[in-house]
């Protein structure tokens, strides 16, 4: 396995039970407070887009994991 690419999120907790799998984001359009469902498998940079739950308006998502696992996560308006 070649190793001579550090930089490249070798820390990642990907898989081994410690990163983080759900976050709480606020709804730019309706603000109800929301418990996502998060995905680590998908790699340490995320963006993609997905619907409120209770309103149905499309969210940009934002994901960004640390090297401990531990998300961070944005929610904003797609259509900016
Ligand atoms: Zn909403």
């Amino acid at each position: 396995m070649k190793h001579d690419d550090e930089n490249l999120d070798d820390e990642f907790p990907e898989g081994d039970g410690t990163a983080q799998t759900e976050a709480t984001v606020i709804c730019p359009y309706c603000a109800e407070e929301i418990e996502i469902a998060i995905d680590p498998g998908s790699g340490p940079q995320q963006l993609y887009v997905e619907d409120c739950e209770v309103c149905c308006q499309p969210w940009r998502v934002s994901v960004h994991y640390d090297e401990a696992g531990q998300a961070e996560v944005v929610v904003s308006v797609l259509d900016e």
